[in-house]
């Protein structure tokens, strides 16, 4: 008995309450869109044949003698059933339980994290529309699914079922199956379009040309009784390395969704053999919108790595620089060796040179298209441009071809403007290029830090990306021109406002002694203003110190800040003002005076964004001005 296998034992489970979910949500989203079922079948099919070619590179005898890699599809419009049998990696008993019926990868974790924050159905549909949904998919259109594998490493036959209910099956079967998985689909009623033969080629033609594996259907046999032949009906050749004269913009643009169904157009692409030292062929597109993801960190590179014709790995960290990673495609190498692990990309040459010049076709692929289809990049800057940014900071050798693609608001007009055209738009004596940070291009026209540039005649952009400190941080000149913060330091705008300043500062002292007295602490000083021109007051910070913008981010982030002193600048023009140094002078002030104080620094943190201390105190405050304003009407 000792020697004798294991007894294969059936065994049946419960799908992990996240899978249910998926699939409840999969079912109820997309009833309208269900032939993308077989999009994600075959996806899934190719990806075990990838899998299988990679490993087998490494692990001899993996392949067996069945050295074909290949899927097929058969119908069975007598069982109602629609087969498609791969002949890749396969799975054990345990990868049957483990992957089918539990939520055992991240992506559909936090596809389920980003549908509980949506609540309308339409969207609901968008967003798994977005995400693969994989296998679940096939509960679109079959009440049953049995899923028979073989895997590679085992020379055990199980067939895993279920009827997406709460529940599987995994059974064991003899050794009928070749090595790799066959998915049978026992369809629901009304769905016997997907028997047909036509509509099957034409869906396959649809979504899946690009797949890299032959995919086989059966031609009707000749004669009657004769076993029916298997012929491709993909073309199954890389795209990337065909002749550009032979590919048309078509098929460029089904490549794109064939490697991201859920990523709509593609703005433009770069198809490239680098010769030289380094052989190696691209194909990089640039998308016209951003790619769902494209905002974690994590989510590195969407661009796979071939050697040879052998897909190695896609989130290649090493080749793709993290600020461009909504650029997708492919890079094929030949000077790679084909086992080739992470931590060696991590640490190859060729792979450094690759990155270089990816790099850099890719700001070429750019640059072009905002000069010649600015609409067309417009868009894609609106979703990608926080992540380009990103390399004003990360990649110091193109920090300013970089910056040159940035698109800004500006206090200029309605359109989005790139820092050459500013720089073209600049006063003969202006020397400075002028930015403000805060929440929104709008709020920030309107605020009291740029009415005295404006008024001079000068430009200022008004940045409202949160990447955008970190940016100018970087960014700290451009082609020559020194870019400078108008909400920090003095702004010295005319040649001889020092000696006026002086003046002024002496005129206002009796006001500036109490402001400093009544504000305290909260304030590091008090000053006449080279920046206001109809607001009374602002506060700014001193140079180079961290401004109020960037400490609200820091503290959403739940950093601590060291809360700089800001200083208190007050408009020697604005009647308020004057009023209020006229009475500082009397001996004796308004007993009102320290609350209008109050209110004028609470008037400061609120135009620039920031939130006051005390509300209800500013209320009070306010409710008394307003009291004694209608008194002074009615006497
Ligand atoms: P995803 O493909 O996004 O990982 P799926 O739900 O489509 O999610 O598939 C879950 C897992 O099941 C896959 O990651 C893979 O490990 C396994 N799988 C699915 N189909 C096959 C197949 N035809 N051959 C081998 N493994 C498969």
């Amino acid at each position: 008995m000792s020697d004798s296998k294991p007894v294969r034992r059936k065994r049946s489970g419960k799908f992990q309450a996240e899978v249910s979910q998926v699939l409840r949500l999969v079912i109820n989203s997309l009833y309208s869109n269900k032939e993308i079922f077989l999009r994600e079948l075959l996806s899934n099919a190719s990806d075990a044949l990838e899998k299988l070619r990679f490993r087998a590179l490494t692990e001899n005898g993996l392949m067996g003698d069945d050295e074909r890699l290949e899927i097929s599809i058969s119908a069975d419009p007598d069982a109602g059933t629609l087969t498609l049998t791969d002949s890749g990696i396969g799975m054990t008993k345990d990868e049957l339980i483990e992957q089918l019926g539990t939520i055992a990868h991240s992506g559909s974790r936090s596809f389920l994290e980003r549908l509980g924050e949506t609540a309308d159905e339409g969207d609901k549909a968008e967003i798994i529309g977005q995400f693969g949904v994989g296998f679940y998919s096939a509960f679109l259109v079959a009440d049953s699914v049995d899923v028979i594998s073989h895997s590679a490493t085992s020379d055990e036959v199980w067939m895993w079922s279920s009827e997406a209910s709460e529940s599987w099956t995994v059974t064991p079967l003899g050794d009928e199956h070749g090595r790799g998985t066959s998915v049978v689909l026992h369809l629901k009623e009304g769905m016997d379009s997907y028997l047909n033969d036509w509509t099957l080629r034409q869906l396959v033609k649809t979504y899946s040309e690009f797949v890299q594996f032959p995919i086989m259907m059966s031609e009707p046999a000749a004669e009657e009784g004769a076993e029916p032949s298997f012929v491709r009906i993909n073309e199954a050749q890389a795209l990337w390395r065909r002749a550009k004269s032979d590919i048309s913009d078509e098929d460029y643009q089904k490549f794109f969704a064939h490697l991201d169904p859920s990523a709509g157009e593609p703005l433009a692409w770069s198809h490239f053999q680098v010769e030289g030292s380094q052989q190696f062929t691209g194909l990089l597109y640039l998308p016209e919108t951003a790619p769902t993801g494209m905002e974690f960190a994590q989510q590195q590179s969407r661009v796979k790595l071939y050697v040879k014709r052998v897909f190695i790995m896609d989130e290649v960290e090493a080749l793709v620089p993290a600020w461009l990673r909504f650029v997708s495609g492919v890079i094929e190498s030949d000077d790679l060796p084909l086992n080739v692990s992470r931590e060696l990309l991590q640490d190859s040459a060729i792979v450094r040179s690759i990155k270089g010049q990816i790099e850099k076709k890719v700001l070429d692929l750019l640059s072009k298209q905002k000069t010649n289809n600015l609409e067309g990049y417009t868009k894609l800057w609106k979703g990608c441009g926080g992540v380009i940014k990103e390399g004003i900071h990360h990649s110091w050798k193109h920090r300013e071809k970089i910056a040159a693609l940035a698109l800004f608001a500006t206090t200029f007009g309605e359109e989005l403007s790139d820092l050459d055209s500013y720089i073209e738009r600049m006063n003969d004596d202006q020397e400075l290029i002028y930015y403000i940070t805060g929440e929104s291009p709008a709020a920030l026209a309107k605020s009291p830090h740029v009415e005295g540039l404006i008024a001079a005649g000068h430009e200022v952009l008004l940045l409202s990306d949160p990447i955008d400190e970190w940016m100018v941080d970087a960014l700290t000149e451009f082609k020559g021109k020194k870019l400078r913060n108008a909400s920090a330091g003095e702004l010295k705008l005319d040649e001889d406002g020092e000696a006026l300043r002086a003046e002024q500062n002496d005129a206002f002292s009796t006001l500036q002694e109490r402001i400093s007295t009544v504000l305290g602490e909260r304030i590091g000083s008090v000053r006449v203003s080279d920046r206001l021109t109809d607001s009374a007051v602002c506060l700014v910070v001193p140079d180079g110190a961290v401004n109020a913008h960037m400490e609200r981010l820091l503290k959403t982030h739940g950093r601590d800040v060291p809360n700089a002193k800001r200083i208190f600048e007050i408009n020697p023009s604005h009647p308020t003002i004057t009023n209020l140094q006229a009475l500082a002078e009397r001996d004796e002030t308004p007993e009102a005076f320290g609350d209008w104080l109050e209110l004028l620094y609470d008037q400061a943190l609120l135009t620039e964004g920031s939130s006051i201390a005390d509300p209800a105190a500013f209320a009070q405050r306010m409710s008394r001005l307003l009291q004694r304003a209608t008194q002074a009407e009615l006497s």
